[in-house]
């Protein structure tokens, strides 16, 4: 991929973070691994009308260049790429059902198979701090050891891939788990699988869908 075909792929992205209802307006923002650094979306721009020569290009310490600033949540992003080698694509979402259970503070528990695919037995909630900061970032990193998605209190939701479509499709999941678990409660107490249960889901993980070319 050339830098103008990312820039488009990563537009899109954006854009489809709105059709997908995870976000509405400026909400959220996407990056994508890039050369030394990463590209990421402009801070405060409707999502759904982003271009791809609106994608600001950072380095791993924080420099950007061109007319736009970089989404102001461009901490977490950085902080990732720098410590997690996995990571080629981040999507934060402020999607409705998962911020209403980050109001709550709370992991949602493995009260559906499909929570291993964050990466383990639940799907860690960060501890609060003020959007854009870098204490936000260290709570966010902390919440994602041993995961790839996680809740952020009172705010929203962030998943990583190994690309855009990875990344994004995992976002729409813990969104679609968020709903789920909160229609499961308004019926009763969900039973939660046991360790020994998620331990065999993760282990059917490794190896299921069509093998990696
Ligand atoms: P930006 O528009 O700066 O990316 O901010 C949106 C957001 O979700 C802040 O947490
Ligand atoms: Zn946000």
């Amino acid at each position: 991929m050339d830098e103008q075909a990312a820039r488009a792929a990563l537009a899109e992205a954006a854009r489809r973070t709105v059709a997908l209802g995870l976000n509405r307006g400026a909400e959220g923002n996407v990056s994508l691994r890039w050369d030394e650094g990463f590209l990421i979306t402009p801070s405060g721009l409707p999502n759904d009308s982003l271009q791809a020569g609106q994608m600001v290009y950072m380095d791993l310490e924080g420099g950007w260049q061109g007319p736009l600033k970089p989404s102001s949540e461009w901490r977490i992003h950085r902080d990732l790429y720098r410590a997690r080698a996995e990571a080629g694509a981040i999507v934060h979402a402020h999607s409705p059902y998962a911020v209403s259970l980050a109001c709550l503070r709370r992991p949602i528990p493995a009260f559906h198979y499909m929570v291993a695919a964050a990466g383990g037995h639940d799907i860690p909630c960060a501890a609060y701090a003020t959007f854009g900061t870098e204490a936000l970032s260290a709570n966010v990193l902390a919440a994602l050891a041993g995961r790839r998605a996680c809740l952020m209190a009172n705010h929203g939701q962030v998943a990583l891939g190994r690309t855009l479509d990875e990344a994004l499709r995992l976002a729409e999941i813990v969104e679609e788990l968020a709903a789920q678990y909160w229609r499961a409660r308004l019926l009763g107490e969900p039973v939660l699988l046991t360790d020994a249960e998620m331990a065999a889901v993760l282990a059917r993980f490794a190896d299921y869908g069509q093998p990696r070319t």
